[in-house]
């Protein structure tokens, strides 16, 4: 049974979006517009204005006159309001904006109502609290060429200014949450560019943002793409920061724009997750929880727990477990009822990932499930096992962002914990134990920003979140975030003569 679409969501997708610049919407200055497909079937779902970089700066001046206009005058108190108040809109308009998002992504309705759109909420909702906790210190000070001088010195956080925020279109509307939620709670002014493929549910976020009070020029969306929108907000000279989420490569192409003018950079990049079954774990538990974490959001996940290591015990028992459930998942559009598992997100994800399938076929991997394409209409790729891999190969080493996991047997714990770190990656990593003391010895050894023991792919606006090695630069969710969007001044008074 394929799900109703509500009249607003049929009716935003079939008016053409403007972009979001300084409180109004606004075509693009050249006029151009892209079209957004709808991964399901491959046909166009919406037009969209395309922005680029003389948008970027007619986006960057009215975000920097809104720095210092009546978002810098605003208690703290009244803007944590604010903030809560986008989280109360999102939960509001909780419907619209998850069919929305299994629309442009193509994910299952279920997955967006039950994630992507409370998680997006909570954030914000978390978020406001912190906008009357930004404190500094006051530091006693021991000057040893000024004895006997007193002094009063202390520290204050200010916002950074201009952010742009650069994101992917794995988790559309929650990536704009979490870029946006402490930027805001820390009095910063924003240009968001959503992914290309995605732009959708950040679109209509915009309008429930002006909704709640945030004043005009605060946040703008520009929809575009990366080699043109994205990189002239990378590069340009008035914007202080830019936060991104996406591969690794682009990541490192961010890095060499931002040297210009050397704005502050936050990256939270690309992962190839060890995932490591201990022989005590209970097997059906670590199945369920292997299987979730490659296949949850069709493995379209930074954090994917793509290297799977089972114990050589109970190798070939999880192995059948895992490519039983990868089986049995049935794909289809995001919008039918009984659908487990959406395409992936674009034509060129799936060139991409069957492109490893065969990459893997080629090196000799020994495919236990899926491996192939799922029909000819839409970006549907199989749940993939593979197993009889080496460590050279590309499958291995690689993120394939797609439902494709590789499993490979170990027999101790300083093996795996070398194996596991074995990548230039450190985003995530799960482990599945009975033992206290060998999940937290494991979890000590990897290099990886979150570990999970026995569970996986759990989010928490409370949680940091961020990369170890290649996987990027900072943390976002968290008190941590607040860190990343403030500068800390200090001032240091001499008293008393
Ligand atoms: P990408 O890195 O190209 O795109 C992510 C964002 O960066 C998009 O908004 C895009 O428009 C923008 N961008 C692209 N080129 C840019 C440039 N030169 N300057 C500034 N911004 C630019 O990711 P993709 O091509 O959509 O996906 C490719 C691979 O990236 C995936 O297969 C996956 O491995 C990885 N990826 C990782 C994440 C993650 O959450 N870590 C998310 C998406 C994709």
């Amino acid at each position: 049974m394929t799900v109703t679409l509500e009249k607003s969501v049929e009716d935003f997708v079939a008016t053409p979006r403007q972009l979001f610049i300084d409180g109004r919407w606004v075509d693009a200055a050249s006029g151009k517009t892209f079209a957004t497909p709808n991964p399901a079937t491959g046909e166009t779902l919406a037009h969209v204005a395309e922005a680029d970089t003389e948008d970027v700066d007619r986006a960057v001046r009215a975000a920097r006159r809104a720095f210092s206009g009546p978002w810098s005058r605003m208690s703290a108190s009244q803007r944590g309001r604010i903030i809560w108040k986008i989280g109360d809109l999102i939960l509001e308009h909780a419907e619209e904006l998850a069919q929305l998002e299994s629309l442009d992504n193509g994910k299952p309705l279920a997955v967006a109502r039950a994630a992507d759109v409370p998680l997006a909420a909570d954030l914000f909702h978390y978020m406001a609290g912190w906008a009357t906790k930004i404190e500094g210190n006051t530091i006693a000070l021991s000057v040893p060429y000024m004895p006997g001088a007193g002094f009063h010195a202390y520290t204050l956080r200010e916002p950074v200014g201009v952010v742009a925020q650069i994101i992917p279109w794995n988790f559309p509307l929650l990536m704009a949450a979490w870029k946006l939620g402490p930027a805001l709670a820390t009095g910063n002014v924003v240009i968001l560019k959503p992914a290309e493929q995605t732009p959708l549910s950040a679109l209509r976020l915009a309008e429930l943002i002006a909704e709640a009070g945030v004043p005009d020029g605060v946040v703008n969306v520009l929809p575009g793409y990366g080699e043109t929108a994205g990189a002239a907000l990378a590069a340009h000279d008035d914007v202080d920061k830019v936060a991104f989420t996406g591969s690794t490569e682009v990541g490192r192409l961010i890095v060499h724009a931002a040297a210009g003018n050397l704005k502050k950079v936050t990256l939270e990049l690309g992962g190839k997750s060890p995932n490591v079954v201990f022989d005590d774990a209970d097997p059906e538990i670590a199945i369920a929880g292997a299987a979730n974490a490659i296949f949850f959001n069709h493995g379209q996940c930074c954090v994917a727990g793509s290297r799977l290591f089972v114990h050589e015990s109970r190798f070939d028992e999880v192995v059948e477990g895992v490519s039983e459930i990868a089986r049995g998942i049935k794909l289809g559009s995001g919008l039918e009822a009984d659908t487990q598992m959406g395409p992936l997100v674009s034509d060129e994800q799936l060139r991409r990932v069957t492109g490893y399938l065969e990459s893997g076929r080629t090196e000799g991997a020994e495919t236990r499930a899926g491996g192939r394409r799922h029909g000819d209409r839409g970006y549907f790729v199989e749940p993939t096992v593979l197993t009889g891999t080496r460590p050279d190969m590309k499958v291995v080493r690689e993120e394939i962002f797609g439902p494709v996991v590789v499993a490979a047997p170990f027999s101790d714990l300083d093996e795996i914990a070398a194996q596991a770190n074995a990548t230039s990656f450190g985003l995530g990593a799960g482990i599945w134990t009975r033992d206290i003391s060998k999940a937290h010895t494991l979890a000590a050894k990897i290099r990886a920003g979150t570990v999970w023991i026995n569970c996986y792919n759990v989010f928490d606006a409370a949680l940091p979140f961020g990369g170890y090695k290649q996987s990027g630069w900072g943390r976002e969710m968290g008190h941590e975030a607040l860190e990343a969007y403030t500068e800390v001044k200090a001032v240091c008074a001499q008293i008393g003569g």
